[in-house]
This record gives C-alpha cells, structure tokens and sequence, in this order.
C-alpha cells in the first residue's frame, strides 16, 4: 500500500470522512506524496497530454491574440500572468510568438502561479533568460491591469459534491468500508451557496461545486477590470450537473479511490460559475472555433512541410471529433467585446450559452 493511501486511512480513521475536496487537495497537492508536488505528469510518456505540448501552434494563437488585446487597448505596460504552466511550454510559445511584436515584452512582467517544486524547475528551463516572478497563489500577485491565460488550471483544483435531498444537501466522502477507501453520503445539511448557484436541479441529483474558483476569479476580475483580458482554456460545461470526478494515469482512466498521489485527478469546469464569480463582459467560445479565428489553419499550412506532425496536431487542437468542443475557451474583458477568437459576448456575468 502506497504511503498516501497509509495517510488517508490513519486520517479517516482519526477524524471521519473526508470530503472530495479534502481528498482531492491530498492527492495532488500532499507536501510530499503530492501527485503534482512529486512528478512532471505530461506528455506521451505521462500521464496526459495537453494542447501546449500537442503543437506549438497553440501557445503562438494565443500570443498573437494577447498582443492584439494589447495593441488594440493602447499599448500600455501589464502583467502577463499564466496560472498553472505545468512545463512552462505555453508560456515559452507566447513569448516566442510574440518577440517580434514590437515593443509587447518591454510592456509586459511575466508572472507565473505554481504551487509545484518540480514544475517551477521545468518552467525555469523552458524560458530560458526571461525574467519571470513566481507566486503559489493569485491572491499573491501585484495589483493592477493584467493578461491572465490559464490551460486545464481549472480543472485540477478540488471539487466538492452534493446530493440534492429536499430543501437539504447530501455531501459525498472519502470513508472507510472494511478499511479501504469508499465513496460514502453525509446526511444532508443545509448549504445556501448551492441553493443559489444550483436553484432549479432536481432531488437527486447530484452537483458540483470547486470552492476555490470564486475567489480566484474574484482576483483575476479585479486586476482585469483595470486593464488587460482573461482566457481560460478547459474542459467543462456552461452549467454541468453530475458526477465528472475522473483519474487518469498513464493515459487511462483508473478509480479515483484507488491509487491517490499516483492518478491525475480532475473534474469538469463550470465556466457559468467562473463567468459569474468574475463580474466582467465574457465570451465562450469552442477551442476548435477559437483557433480558427486565430488563424490556426494559415499556420499550419505555413508549416507542415517541415513537420509531417502538424496536419494530426491541427485536427488533434481543432476537430469536434477530437479536443475542438469539448474544450471551451473562457473570456473576460471589462474594455473590449468581443475578444480575438471570439464570435459572441455577453455583459457583466449575465451569462448565457
Ligand atoms: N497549463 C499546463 C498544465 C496543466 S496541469 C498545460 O496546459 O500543459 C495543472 C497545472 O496547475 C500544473 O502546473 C499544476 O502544478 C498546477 N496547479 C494545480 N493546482 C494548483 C494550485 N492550486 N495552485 C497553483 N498551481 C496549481
């Protein structure tokens, strides 16, 4: 048995159920047996893929589309904040892309927020000599306007859920059945967040909410209000119901109960709820559509006679069939609607699909 299971089992034992959220933060963020404070979990050989390390193409759309955003607000200096860079290939992307825009990096301070020893080192690597300033949390970054990208950030942080039982909510729990690991149901308490993010689902079904998200996204809207733009790039619903709790490890889905600290765990993004908790002018558009604004196809073909990789790459980033509508590109803006790579935008959180 794995140490963290060891932990998991003493903990239950001590104190009772936990619940997804508590063991989720465990699982990926232990300060020792951590799933990202441990490992570098990407690429063929990892445990997932994502779409900086599919195609360079990715991470250079989104530098163009940034250095738009930025001319077309007036050029003023800002921060460049990517959350959860993983390798640090996005970013490196972005600011190759962009080096001939002139005068974008003179205006722009990289930060970076990674809570992940290992991942800081490999961020390091990727960018070389540019200057970037690391924080473990948004809540840490300087105040002021800000270009804020963030790709299956997301979807790593802890979820709770809940059964809707009458006026009540059941939680789900981590416990212990026989000693091992087992999803168990809480008797239903009373919870007025969920009464107002969730007021018209029916008993019995169950919901999820990622405690953490408002008051991140409270942090990015106030910096963005001054200036700058979101994107956030995941895998999610506009205002999904049901269990979408999932573990991979080396690319296959595995019970999320069965090897903690070893499996990546993620669950589905609600983009309703972030464009809500922001406040700000948003857009949602299909990752597919949105490359393709951006010019994805012209890129391609510019360069697909030195890679025989790039035509699988442009359909792997692009195709309904593939990541194209399963991933959702989240925008904010308090200046500027709609964004590059955008066909729609709504005003101030009143958002529709
Ligand atoms: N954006 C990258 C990596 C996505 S994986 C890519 O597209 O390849 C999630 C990333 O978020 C990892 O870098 C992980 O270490 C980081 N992370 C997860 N939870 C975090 C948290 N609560 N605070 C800061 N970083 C976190």
């Amino acid at each position: 048995m794995s140490a963290l299971t060891e932990i998991l089992r003493r903990q239950i034992a001590l104190s009772g159920p936990l619940n997804i959220a508590e063991y989720m933060n465990l699982c990926l963020q232990h300060p020792q047996h951590g799933y990202y404070i441990t490992r570098d979990p990407f690429g063929v050989a990892g445990d997932f893929t994502t779409a900086p390390e599919i195609s360079q193409m990715f991470g250079e759309m989104i530098g163009l589309a940034l250095a738009q955003i930025w001319l077309d607000q007036g050029s003023h200096p800002l921060m460049l904040v990517e959350a959860g860079p993983g390798r640090g290939t996005l970013m490196a992307d972005i600011l190759r892309s962009t080096a001939r825009v002139p005068g974008f990096q003179d205006a722009v301070q990289v930060h970076l927020i990674e809570t992940s020893p290992v991942l800081r080192d490999r961020q390091r690597q990727s960018l070389g000599a540019h200057p970037v300033t690391w924080h473990d949390s948004i809540h840490d970054l300087p105040d002021g306007p800000m270009l804020f990208i963030a790709n299956e950030f997301f979807d790593a942080l802890p979820i709770r859920q809940f059964v809707r039982k009458g006026s009540g909510w059941a939680e789900r729990s981590v416990g212990l059945v026989e000693d091992e690991l087992s999803f168990g149901l809480l008797s239903p308490t009373a919870q007025p967040v969920l009464d107002d993010l969730f007021s018209d689902v029916e008993d019995g079904t169950l919901v999820e909410w990622c405690p953490a998200a408002a008051p991140m996204m409270e942090g990015i809207a106030s910096r963005v209000a001054q200036g700058g733009a979101a994107i956030i790039i995941d895998y999610g619903a506009p205002d999904g119901t049901g269990d979408t709790l999932q573990a991979l490890q080396t690319q296959k889905p595995v019970d999320p109960l069965a090897t903690p600290g070893q499996a990546d765990l993620t669950a589905h993004v609600n983009f309703g709820h972030l464009a809500k908790a922001a406040g700000l002018d948003n857009g949602l558009e299909d990752q597919g559509v949105f490359l393709e604004l951006l010019g994805i196809t012209a890129r391609a073909q510019q360069l697909a006679p030195h890679d025989s990789r790039i035509a699988a790459a442009h359909r792997r980033l692009t195709h309904p069939q593939e990541m194209g509508t399963l991933f959702k590109v989240l925008g904010l803006s308090a200046h500027m609607r709609p964004l590059p790579g955008f066909r729609n935008f709504t005003t101030k959180g009143s958002y529709t699909q």
